[in-house]
């Protein structure tokens, strides 16, 4: 008989924390407590198979599940010392959600589960505090009418019902806020909550304590497939096959009075990484209550003064919990009359500066190693390292100059200016017409999860730094300010007023997520602090912290990687940029960007134009000095680096004119007719130009331009190397099928070599290769390795030419097709592994028997790309290029493939996205 629940409390835990996979991470994390000692209330958790077989088996629930679960039952209310659904002594219980991957607030819960009307009768007598158990109780209803029997609002601009009958009963009694109605206007609520249910659905709310938990347990289930559920696997690479367990635990109370309260905290700041204990807490409240931003809670610091004991006893957790998981952890705390319960801890989420700094901070102390380090810091979030942050001049003025609006919690680091919007389905829609976007809402909530993507930054007038708003924001690296208490902010008018001043929808605000001051109007943005050291060269990296840590990170990443890592660069100041990030060699020089620089379009648009050899001769001699001071110029600042440089690719007609009016000018310039010109670009024109005369095909039938272009790298690869400048150039033919392409080329290029060294009388070393990016060329790679001494996928074109997609004209079924999970990426983002891949693993294992030492890299825009990047290091490329500011990225995520393939040690994100580990949760 399959087991389905796996019980924990009283001491003993069946579960433990590497069973995610089987019990979600809070159901796995409980366990791991109990085993630890903490004091966690007792439950039990139905594990994510229970989920599974519900979807497979039309939305039913295993026949032995319920035998389990009153086993389960039993054995806490032996724990707990009460029982479910007892009048005298009863047993209340939570239940919520957990998948493996957590996915805060996306999922459903529901506390004070087992109330009824003769349940609240008997806790009142046990407690002597009617207004407690009647406001547990309203909770309850308002929790489950929500989640179970779907009371909630529809439309965007809709209140919850609930919230109208609470607000409607406040202004009755003229109070403000819940704690001010009295037991009996909580009993007067629950009257009329119940009556909205039956409005609504034509039947009474469920008395009995288990139909209510089997109604729970299966709304949960629902809930894996709810809209938002949905959304966030999407944008987070969950797979819906994980499916969600479903955790029921004991209830303890918060709200039973001022020696109760609840809480949230990090082990660690986790917008900072600071190794300090973060947190909040409200006493006399529900969990909810802290995330939801109903209330502004008081910081974790304020309680060791309140409670100094219980303070003290949750300090010694978090250092235990950050010992025994190695890592940072996000907990939820709840103090029952003076006891403190743990209620959840895992793996906090952390923004990118965080999670790079505790990192860096565990390694120094010897909780982790570098090599653990390497493998905590998502490639991506180095991303956010090298964002924008405001130039401090134009701050500093926007402050004297009375723009200051507001100041709230600096929730997600960062810069952000935007134009105000007030809801979510605006904030797509604003976003889709290409406007940068400010997302003010009173507090977010999960439905908005899609509107705060949409943004640059987050901006909320309620809730703390563990508000869902501020949660959100940092894991998607997004700048957000949260609990801004001075902003009056009106939905339905689309404004909100601030110190007097009214910002309407549209205007422009300045959010700084660091500091949490929200300015008026645009301020401009300036380079982040790592770029200030290695690009700008304008800060000392003495008197820079975060570009210190990012310089470990990157030398971690420079001791495991086995690839090397290129740029991709056609211009001197891009190859120094990409150098001063740490790239060892240039992996694609597109020669023809350089043919748009100045004076360099027209001698190229005479070039096309020529009508013979002669003519054409003649332009190319304009082109030649001009390319070779290019190229000088690169090889200059790449100092010794390998150099590849290809030979003209797109197709011709890109470089002339396609307008009468520029046709016209450009034959007055060239001295011909109008019509000539006209002629001409006619006769270019292709239908499918990407599969036209292109690539290798160019120099093919015009050699001279390969021949003037292998002078103008080899005159320049002279002149450096007399300077005294080591050079490499690597000289890459494009777009080659056939072997015989590409030895056509070859001829030319070595023979322009040779009578170049012997005319300068200098020798240099060159390599000739090509692009491999159609398939013909990967299943031929055997013979054109004769030939070729390296080949750099040309990814974007090998996708393009194994899939059957144009590059160019994807997008309309591509969006759609991903939606649908036919394909899981764009495969112009992420390597399509098992088309493309195999493709590319043909190529190295066919090239590789020809030429043993052959040199594989890969230039196309998937080089930048983590995953594609580790499967580059798994086939057994040499190298991957990107561009620039995508190094640093590339580099670690080179590092991290290393240390997943060859030592297998710690965790990695595999085809399955499965997360292994040895005995820490990931995150
Ligand atoms: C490629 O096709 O991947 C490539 C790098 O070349 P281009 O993008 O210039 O066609
Ligand atoms: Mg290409």
């Amino acid at each position: 008989m399959p087991k389905y629940v796996y019980s924990f409390g009283g001491g003993h835990a069946e579960g433990k924390a590497e069973m995610k996979n089987l019990l979600g991470g809070k159901g796995a994390n409980l366990a791991e407590m109990v085993k630890i000692g903490l004091p966690v209330p007792a439950g039990f958790t139905m594990s994510t198979e229970v989920c599974t077989y519900y979807y497979d088996h039309k939305k039913t629930l295993p026949k032995t599940l319920e035998k389990e679960v009153i086993a389960a039952i039993k054995k806490v209310e032996k724990a707990m010392g009460a029982k479910f659904g007892d009048v005298k002594n009863p047993l209340l219980m939570s239940v919520r959600s957990g998948a493996r991957a957590s996915m805060p607030g996306m999922m459903d819960t529901i506390l004070n589960l087992g109330i009824n009307d003769a349940v609240a009768e008997g806790l009142v007598k046990k407690t002597g505090n009617p207004r407690f158990v009647y406001d547990s109780y309203r909770r309850f209803v308002q929790m489950y009418g929500d989640v179970v029997l779907g009371l909630k609002p529809v439309h965007k601009d809709e209140i919850d019902p609930f919230e109208v009958i609470i607000e409607k009963k406040k202004h009755e009694k003229g109070v403000q806020l819940d704690t001010d109605l009295t037991a009996e206007d909580m009993k007067d609520l629950i009257v009329k909550f119940k009556a909205a249910v039956k409005e609504k659905t034509g039947h009474d709310f469920p008395q009995d304590p288990m139909k209510q938990l089997w109604g729970a347990a299966g709304a949960v289930f629902n809930s894996w497939n709810n809209e938002r559920a949905i959304a966030y696997r999407k944008m987070y690479d969950i797979p819906v096959a994980w499916g969600t367990a479903v955790n029921i635990q004991s209830m303890v109370f918060g709200n039973m009075g001022e020696d109760s309260g609840t809480g949230v905290a990090f082990t660690r700041d986790a917008a900072t990484g600071e190794n300090v204990f973060y947190g909040e807490y409200l006493m006399n409240a529900q969990g909810e209550d802290v995330v939801a931003g109903t209330r502004t809670p008081l910081p974790i610091s304020d309680l060791a003064r309140q409670n100094p004991k219980i303070y003290k006893e949750l300090d010694k957790i978090r250092l235990k919990l950050e010992k025994h998981y190695r890592d940072m952890n996000d907990i939820e705390f709840t103090i029952q009359q003076g006891k403190l319960y743990m209620l959840q801890c895992r793996v906090g989420k952390r923004t990118a500066f965080a999670a790079i700094k505790i990192a860096v901070d565990m390694v120094t102390e010897k909780l982790i190693t570098d090599k653990e380090a390497l493998e905590r810091i998502d490639p991506d979030q180095l991303n956010q390292l090298l964002r924008p942050i405001f130039d401090l001049k134009e701050k500093d003025a926007a402050v004297k100059n009375g723009r200051l609006l507001a100041k709230g919690l600096n929730a997600g680091p960062g810069a952000a200016t935007g134009r105000v919007v007030f809801n979510a389905p605006d904030a797509e829609e604003w976003k889709s017409r290409g406007e940068k976007i400010i997302l003010v809402r009173i507090e977010t909530s999960p439905e908005d999860i899609k509107g705060m993507d949409a943004s640059e930054g987050i901006l909320t007038a309620r809730g703390g730094m563990t508000s869902h708003a501020a949660l959100v924001a940092r894991q998607m690296g997004k700048v957000c300010v949260a609990g801004c208490s001075e902003l009056n902010i009106d939905y339905t008018s689309h404004t909100m007023v601030v110190k007097g001043k009214t910002i309407k929808e549209g205007d422009w605000i300045s959010l700084d997520g660091t500091t949490g001051e929200v300015l008026e109007g645009k301020i401009p943005t300036k380079p982040s602090e790592v770029l200030q050291v290695l690009v700008d060269k304008t800060l000392d990296p003495k008197k820079a912290p975060i570009y210190q840590t990012y310089a470990k990170v990157m030398a971690w990443a420079d001791k495991y990687r086995k690839l090397n890592i290129r740029t991709n660069a056609d211009q001197p100041d891009q190859a120094i940029n990409a150098v001063a990030f740490g790239a060892e060699g240039i992996g694609l020089c597109r020669t023809e960007h350089m043919f748009f620089g100045e004076g360099k379009i027209g001698p190229m648009r005479e070039m096309i134009l020529a009508e013979n050899v002669e003519d054409r001769k003649k332009a190319l001699a304009k082109l030649l000095p001009l390319q070779r001071e290019d190229f000088a110029g690169i090889f200059e600042a790449m100092n010794g680096r390998p150099v590849t440089i290809r030979t003209i690719d797109p197709p011709l007609h890109e470089f002339v004119p396609h307008e009468e009016k520029e046709q016209r000018e450009l034959a007055q310039t060239m001295g011909v007719s109008f019509e000539k010109v006209k002629r001409r670009v006619a006769s270019l024109h292709e239908f499918n130009p990407m599969l036209g005369f292109r690539g290798c095909r160019l120099g093919i039938i015009y050699p001279e331009i390969t021949e003037m272009q292998s002078r103008a790298i080899f005159e320049a690869a002279a002149q450096t190397q007399l300077k005294g400048i080591k050079v490499l150039p690597e000289v890459m033919i494009p777009l080659v099928g056939n072997v015989k392409e590409l030895a056509d080329q070859e001829k030319i290029v070595r023979r322009v070599a040779a009578e170049v060294m012997a005319e300068k009388k200098v020798k240099f070393p060159y390599l000739v290769g090509t692009m491999i990016e159609v398939p013909r060329g990967a299943v031929t790679a055997d013979a054109i390795a004769k030939v070729a001494e390296f080949f750099s996928f040309g990814t974007n074109d090998l996708t393009q030419t194994t899939m059957g997609m144009s590059r160019d004209d994807s997008a309309s079924f591509l969006v759609p097709y991903v939606a649908r999970e036919i394909y899981g990426k764009d495969p112009f983002e992420v390597l399509d592994r098992e088309g493309v891949g195999e493709l590319m693993k043909i190529a190295i294992e066919k090239g590789r028997k020809t030429r043993p030492t052959l040199k594989v890299g890969i230039c196309g825009e998937h080089g930048g790309d983590p995953s594609s990047v580790e499967f580059c290091h798994q086939i057994g490329n040499n190298y991957v290029s990107c561009s620039p500011f995508r190094v640093p990225i590339a580099k670690l995520a080179a590092a991290r493939a290393a240390l997943y393939r060859d030592e297998n040690t710690i965790y990695f994100l595999g085809e399955d996205h499965e997360i292994k580990r040895t005995n820490v949760q990931c995150y």
